[in-house]
C-alpha cells in the first residue's frame, strides 16, 4: 500500500481509521479516498472480471478461471461475490484448503447466508471430515427454515440429505436415514451414492 499522490509506502493508520501519508501529509479520510489507496476494483472493473472468468469457465478450462481470479486476490479479499466465486474455481480444481479459506472469509462478512455454509459443509463431507460438516449443515438448514422463500427446493432438499449423509458417516445410522428420507422426499437424487460414501467413511475413520 502506498500513497497514490506521493509514491510514499509508509502510511500512517490514525485512531480514526484515517490513513495519514507521513512524507507528502495527504490524508485518506473518506470512504473514496481509502478505496483508491487500497486499489480497491471499481463496480465496473468486477463485472468485467467475472465476465472474463466466466468465459474460462464456459471453455471448461478452470486453471485459466482460476489463474484470472488469483490476479484479483489482495485487491478483492473483502468482496464477498468475488471470494464466491475464487472458492468455486478453487474446488473445482481440487484445492479444497483454498476453498475453505475464501468461504470461511466469505461467511464472516454475511453470516446468515445458509449457501456459504452448505458450500463449505459440502468441501468438509467430500474431504472426509464428516465431524466439520456437521454444524455447519445444522447451520444451513437451521437459517433455510427461517427464511424458506430465499432458498430453492433443490438447495434444501440437498441440505437435508447430506446433513444425513453426516450422521451416517459419524454413526448415527438411525437419524442419519431419517434426513436422508426427507431429502429425498423432496428431491433429491444422489441418494444411493450418498449412502454408498457416507457408511464407507464411517469404516474408514473408525479404522484410522
Ligand atoms: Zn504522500
Amino acid at each position: 500500500m502506498y500513497c497514490v499522490q506521493c509514491g510514499n509506502h509508509s502510511l500512517k493508520i490514525l485512531p480514526s481509521g484515517e490513513y495519514l501519508c507521513e512524507y507528502c501529509g495527504t490524508r485518506y479520510d473518506t470512504e473514496e479516498s481509502r478505496e483508491k489507496l487500497l486499489n480497491k476494483p471499481t463496480e465496473a472493473e468486477l463485472i468485467d472480471l467475472f465476465y472474463r472468468a466466466a468465459k474460462y469457465e464456459i471453455a471448461h478450462d478452470y486453471m485459466g478461471e482460476l489463474k484470472l481470479l488469483v490476479e484479483y486476490k489482495e485487491r478483492c479479499w473483502d468482496d464477498v461475490r468475488y471470494l464466491l466465486k475464487l472458492g468455486r474455481a478453487y474446488r473445482t480444481v481440487g484445492f479444497k484448503k483454498e476453498a475453505i479459506e475464501c468461504y470461511e472469509r466469505a461467511r464472516e462478512y454475511t453470516p446468515e447466508d445458509a449457501i456459504i455454509s452448505h458450500n463449505l459443509a459440502v468441501i468438509y463431507l467430500s474431504s472426509q471430515e464428516p465431524q466439520k460438516a456437521v454444524s455447519l449443515y445444522e447451520d444451513a438448514i437451521r437459517k433455510m427454515e427461517a427464511h424458506r422463500e430465499q432458498y430453492s427446493n433443490d438447495d434444501y432438499a440437498g441440505a437435508l440429505a447430506n446433513y444425513g449423509g453426516c450422521l451416517i458417516a459419524l454413526g448415527n445410522n438411525h437419524l442419519g436415514e431419517d434426513y436422508l428420507k426427507r431429502g429425498e422426499m423432496l428431491g433429491y437424487k444422489n441418494g444411493v451414492a450418498l449412502r454408498k460414501m457416507c457408511s464407507e467413511m464411517f469404516k474408514q475413520l473408525k479404522l484410522a
